[in-house]
């Protein structure tokens, strides 16, 4: 185990914190029975869909020693990401022949940026305050981020399933460093539960994927379908993605503490390629060997060549009647797979059905 710091540790920590970019820093406690009750429920339910590393190592998302062995402490933190504002993000969500890209996905892999800043941190506390045993994480273990945020003090997690707070809302990354050094306990409070009796963002999700309030079924959510899920979108549920093509924000677009969601200055989640407002008929022209380039170092990566047509196919299925459209989807089929191909017919369909009720009228 590494020395204990001075008693101001943490207040130094968050200074040094805020100087690398991060918004917030908390000491969490580690009691996390009553989150790993409710996470193996999830999983039993099957919500998790075909996520299958959801379902193993819950004893290491239980115990942070059991995960990296020697942790006393689990500093988390967060960092903002929203690089314009809400509305923005809604006016491009309401525009259909535009695309629909999670906002935290506009910019560069986070998970990149996220890790280096937190070695940065764990780095200086070795030299500021004392050697010490680490590893830092962001959306990278088995760890449960937000309940041990919420343990910090960083917010409480809302009816989304989401870690929000008081004055930034939930638009921001989580990142945790677990570490041998025994920091001051008794630091980390968790804040209070805000969300009352509002439950806007069960109300507006599109493919009604919350069962009930915390309680979400990924296999309806369309950050599931169009980032995690390989295979076909079912189709009952494709003409509610709109012209989400990737992710999904709506749960946190209207959930009103987002309001005081806090912008970042950050480049690195500056909207790289226009994906902010870019409309569907650009993007599915992308040939492969330009989506490999312009994705490097993306987030949107994970979809993979054939996830991104098949998701942008579904969107121009939804868009208004277009001749170009049509053509563009048609054109599409050729070097498709099955799977892009099978999805683009279905779009093909939606258009025609479109453009016939528009003759008819
Ligand atoms: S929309 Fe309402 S219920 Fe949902 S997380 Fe926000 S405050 Fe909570």
């Amino acid at each position: 185990m590494a020395p204990t710091p001075h008693p101001m540790a943490l207040h130094d920590i968050r200074r040094h914190a805020l100087t690398l970019g991060f918004a917030d820093v908390g000491l969490a406690h580690l009691d996390l029975g009553e989150d790993i009750a409710h996470f193996e429920a999830y999983v039993t339910a099957g919500f998790h869909g075909e996520m299958d590393y959801l379902a193993r190592n819950i004893g290491l998302r239980a115990a942070p020693a059991a995960l990296q062995p020697g942790t006393v402490s689990v500093l988390s933190l967060r960092m903002n990401y929203l690089s314009d504002t809400v509305d923005s993000a809604m006016s491009a969500l309401r525009d259909p022949e535009r695309a629909y890209v999670s906002r935290y996905a506009l910019g560069r892999d986070y998970h990149k940026r996220m890790r280096k800043q937190l070695a940065t941190l764990a780095e200086w506390m070795a030299t500021a305050l004392a050697p010490h045993g680490y590893r830092v994480f962001c959306d990278s273990a088995p760890s449960l981020e937000k309940a041990l945020a919420r343990n910090a003090g960083l917010g409480w997690i809302g009816k989304n399933t989401l870690l929000l707070n008081r004055d930034a809302g939930s638009l921001f990354f989580l990142g945790e460093i677990y570490t041998d050094m025994p920091l001051p306990v008794g630091s980390g409070e968790a804040a209070q539960a805000e969300c009352g009796r509002c439950q806007a963002c069960l109300k507006i999700c599109p493919t009604d994927a919350f069962v009930g309030p915390y309680r979400l079924d990924a296999r309806r959510c369309i950050s599931y379908l169009t980032i995690e899920q390989r295979g076909p979108i079912p189709k009952p549920l494709r003409r509610a993605i709109g012209n989400r093509i990737f992710g999904c924000d709506d749960c946190q677009l209207v959930c009103p503490w987002n309001r005081y969601a806090q912008r970042s200055e950050a480049p690195d989640f500056a909207p790289r390629h226009g994906l902010d407002r870019a409309s569907l008929l650009d993007l599915w022209w992308w040939t492969e060997a330009q989506w490999q380039t312009r994705t490097e170092g993306m987030a949107l990566r994970r979809a993979g060549w054939s996830g991104w047509r098949r998701n942008l196919a579904v969107a121009l299925g939804n868009a208004p009647f277009s001749a170009d459209i049509c053509t563009a989807l048609g054109e599409g089929r050729i070097g498709a797979d099955a799977l892009v191909i099978e999805h683009i017919d279905w779009a093909l369909a939606e258009q025609a059905q479109k453009g016939h009720s528009t003759a008819a009228t």
